[in-house]
């Protein structure tokens, strides 16, 4: 069974939309191994996209996710990493596909309701930014 991590982003939250999301992650057969809802400081904001340093909208993207709580949770299941991307559509949800999270929800691509691990080795760090062994409930 492959894990990845997703995040309900602030915007998510302020829409109310949390069990939606997850809905449609249980839908497609994946399991919620570990969940939990925090604020993040801008700091921890910056730590977890710290690939993203560079790019221009850093500082915006930074400040967004540290707007209001977001919740992050691990999700597993086969071809979990991938099938968790297919379900949240397009980064910019005027691309996204109908049926997708992202181009049902999503107002723009900053404000773009949920993110998603990109590849497995990425997903592996990223759910330890957030989580320990003992929070993941795999049984
Ligand atoms: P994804 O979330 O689909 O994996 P990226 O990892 O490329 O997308 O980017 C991380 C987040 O940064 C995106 O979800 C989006 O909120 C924001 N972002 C990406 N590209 C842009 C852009 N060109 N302009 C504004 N925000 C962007
Ligand atoms: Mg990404």
């Amino acid at each position: 069974m492959e894990k990845t991590l997703s995040i309900i982003k602030p915007d998510g939250v302020k829409k109310n939309i949390i069990g939606e999301v997850v809905s449609r992650f249980e839908k497609q057969g994946l399991k919620v191994l570990a969940m939990r809802m925090i604020s993040l400081t801008k700091k921890g904001a910056c730590g977890f996209y710290a690939v993203h340093s560079e790019r221009p909208f850093f500082n915006d993207l930074t400040d967004f996710m540290s707007s209001g709580p977001v919740v992050v949770m691990v999700l597993g299941g086969g071809d979990a990493v991938k099938k968790v991307r297919a379900i949240m559509g397009a980064t910019n949800p005027a691309e996204a596909e109908p049926g997708t999270i992202r181009k049902d929800f999503a107002d723009s691509i900053d404000n773009n309701i949920v993110h998603g691990s990109d590849a497995p080795e990425t997903a592996a760090s990223e759910i330890h930014y957030f989580f320990n062994c003992l929070d993941i409930c795999e049984g």
